[in-house]
This record gives structure tokens, sequence and C-alpha cells, in this order.
């Protein structure tokens, strides 16, 4: 098995951490990624606004996820664990008793790189795992290289050392964008998860309120909040929802911005999900109770308007595009209908409900809540009562999905 390792300060973690991790993991070919934000680094001193551990720690998790193949990462706080300074030579000698079989490579960019002999223990070090050294600057290339890993290489005999090069190279540094974000920039050399967990948190002096996000800031502490396997899903929302809107009359904006937060909670836990129907006075029905699961789009709605500042309609259209209900609003219909049927879903009649979604949006709607009845009959699941009412108001307004 190969093991990569890639330690840093991650203060933040940025799209440059991006692209050497993901070079790493293709070119070396790894099994497994373990990304290692360290405690106290021995090279340099933490600036005085680093956000604690477990924000460092988070942020780390954000770049893992965004990685293409996230099972293979792993975020470790075996450093942030530990007490004193961070020393590689440490970590690489537990790692090495954790996975006995492995062969472990060690990343890190040019400044790391061109500074290995001086570091605590390098003989150590380059006994237990390879190196694999990357540029971060255009002009990082052999030439500042060779001279160096000619250089390990006759001071520790045995040495296993590769130089890469990045395709997708970032030129940015963490102490570049800490700057920026103070004074409101950065968000360009982030991934957006990360962008919006700092907005969110307040990190690096953002102050963001975040009650008057503009729609970019807005889709960065959505896209935070989940997992990155979901952001597609959620942009296809934001996406046909706005469609749908300019076809029916709608508020665009409105349409875009209840788009983009109706997942926001889809990966809370059963008692987050209670805990926040309770603190914002949500009435939970038994079946919302036994299958919290279903509560996504009312904890989703109280977020929206509680720590966004979204106005009613935006709520509204969030607290129902689950279960849908009787009468309602066309932005209401306009997110459950999107939602359904947005450009990556994939299932057997999604094509008809395209088709009525644009031609007529009551039947697209009925269609859609008939869908949901039969799957949830063929699984011997309960409907909830707000879709058979939902149900029951279309048929009663001469609506049929007939045609
Ligand atoms: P700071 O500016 O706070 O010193 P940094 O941007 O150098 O931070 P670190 O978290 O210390 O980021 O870096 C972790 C590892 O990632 C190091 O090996 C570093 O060389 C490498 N690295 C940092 N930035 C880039 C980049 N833009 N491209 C490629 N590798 C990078």
């Amino acid at each position: 098995m190969k093991i990569g390792i890639f330690g840093g300060t991650f203060n933040p973690p940025h799209l440059g951490h991006l692209a050497a991790a993901q070079t790493a993991i293709d070119v070396l070919g790894l099994d497994k990624l373990l990304i290692i934000p360290d405690a106290i680094p021995p090279h340099k001193a933490l600036p005085e606004n680093t956000p604690a551990p477990e924000h460092r720690l988070a942020m780390a998790a954000k770049l893992g996820d965004a990685l293409l193949l996230p099972e293979v990462t792993e975020v470790s706080s075996i450093e942030l664990d530990r007490a004193g300074k961070s020393y590689t030579s440490d970590t690489l000698a537990a790692l090495r008793e954790q996975y006995p079989e492995a062969e472990l490579w060690l990343l890190m960019g040019t400044d790391m790189f061109l500074t290995l002999h001086q570091w605590h223990e390098p003989e150590r070090i380059l006994s237990l795992a390879g190196i694999c050294a990357f540029g971060r600057t255009e002009q990082d290339g052999e030439a500042l290289f060779a001279p160096q890993r000619e250089h390990l290489m006759a001071t520790f005999p045995g040495a296993k050392i590769v130089t890469i090069s990045l395709p997708g190279l970032v030129d940015i540094s963490s102490t570049q964008l800490r700057a920026m974000l103070a004074k409101g920039e950065g968000a360009d050399d982030l991934l957006p998860s990360v962008y919006g967990y700092i907005l969110m948190k307040g990190l690096y002096d953002t102050h963001a309120d975040l009650k008057h996000l503009d729609i970019p800031q807005l889709r960065a502490c959505s896209y935070a909040l989940v997992l990155a396997k979901r952001v597609r899903h959620i942009r296809g929302t934001e996406e046909e929802a706005v469609r749908l809107a300019q076809r029916w009359g709608a508020d665009e904006t409105m349409a875009r911005r209840a788009g983009i937060l109706h997942d926001c909670t889809k990966y809370l836990s059963g008692q987050e999900h209670i805990a926040i129907c309770e603190q914002y006075g949500v009435p939970l029905d038994s079946l919302e109770r036994t299958a919290p699961k279903l509560l996504h789009s009312k904890t989703g709605a109280c977020i929206a308007r509680h720590v966004f500042g979204e106005p009613d309609e935006v709520y509204e259209a969030i607290f129902w595009h689950t279960t849908a209900k009787a009468d309602m609003t066309t932005l209401e219909k306009i997110l459950y209908v999107a939602d359904y049927m947005e450009p990556n879903r994939a299932f057997d009649g999604v094509e008809r409900l395209r088709e009525l979604a644009y031609r007529d949006l009551d039947k697209a709607l009925l269609l859609g809540v008939e869908t949901t009845i039969q799957e949830m009959e063929e699984r011997k699941l309960p409907v909830h009562s707000n879709t058979l009412q939902a149900q029951a108001w279309l048929k009663g307004h001469g609506v049929t999905t007939e045609g």
C-alpha cells in the first residue's frame, strides 16, 4: 500500500494545496492520502489570528473531501493531538508503526524541499519515507530542484526522491490569503467550502454579515455545510430553479437563493435536526420524529431564515421542498420540481417531468408527488400526510398527469 503524507499548517488550505494533493495522488498512484495539520510547526511561528486547531482540522477535511476520490483521503489529528513541536520524524515513526508494510511518501512544496536537510532528524525522515517534491511557482523548475536532490542523495544514501510538476499549479500561499481575507478578498484562491467555513466562523478577520451575503458568498456557505459530492446537485437545483422562475414569472433571485440553500442541513444527524426544530419552534409530527431525514427541508428553512436572513418566501419554499403540501405558491412549486428534475437527476420518467415542468407546472408537481408516493409504497414506507394532501388538492383542482 502506498500512503502519501501531506503535512502543513493549512492556515487556511487553498487551491495550491488542492492541486498538489491531487497531482501527487495521480502521479504516485497513492492508495491513501493523509492530510496532517501541524500543531506547532518547527519551521515557522503561527500568526496571531490563527484559528483554533479544530478549525484548521475542519478546513483540512474540506480539502480532503474536495479531492477526486475523497474516500482515499483521511485527515489526521496525529500532530494536533501530540504535545510539543510537530516534528515530521516523530509523525513518520508513528505512521510506520501504524502501517508497518506501507510505502510512505512525504509530499512537500519547494520551500520545504529546499530546506529539508535543516529539519529535525532529516536522516530519520529520509529512512522512513520517500520524498515527493513539487514546485509552487512557474519558476520552481529542475534548475532549482536538481542540486538539492543530488545533495540529499549524496548526504543520505538510499534516499528516495521524486520531483513532480503540477499541471494545475496555483501560485498562492496561506500568508497571502490571510492578508487578502482581512480585506474582503481571496475567494478565488480558496475552495468555496473553505471560504464559506471561514465566513461562517468569522476567521481571519473576515467579519461577514451572514444576513447580507451576495450570491457567491451564499453558495460558499451552503457548500461549507455539505459534502462535496452534493454540490453538483445543489448547483443543478439552483440553475433549474432560476430557469423555471423565468418561465413562470417568479422572482429569480429568491428562486436562486432557495436553490442554493435547500439542502444545507442534509448531513445533520437526527438529533441535530430535532434540536434545530425545537430551537426555532417548528412542530414535528410522529412520522418526522421517527424519520428525521424528512426534516432536512424544515431545518434547512430555519437556517435560511435565522442564519442567512432569508425572507418568508425562501423559507417556505425550502420548508416544503421534500413533502410538498396543498395549495403551494409558484416559488414553492418551482423549488420542489427543480429539485426533482435538475440536470444531474437520472431516473425512469425524468424526461417526462422535465418536459411537463416547462409546459404545465401543476402537472409536473403532481407527477413529482405521485412518483414519490409510488416509490414510498413500493418500499413499504409511510407517505407523509402533506404529500397526500398535495396530491388530493391538485386532483381536486382538476390537475392530472395526462396529456
Ligand atoms: P504559509 O503562507 O502560512 O507559510 P503555505 O501556503 O506555505 O502557508 P502550508 O500549509 O505551510 O502553506 O503548506 C503545506 C505544504 O503545501 C508545504 O509543503 C508547502 O510547500 C505546500 N504548498 C503550499 N502552497 C502551495 C502551492 N501554492 N502550490 C504547491 N504547494 C504548496
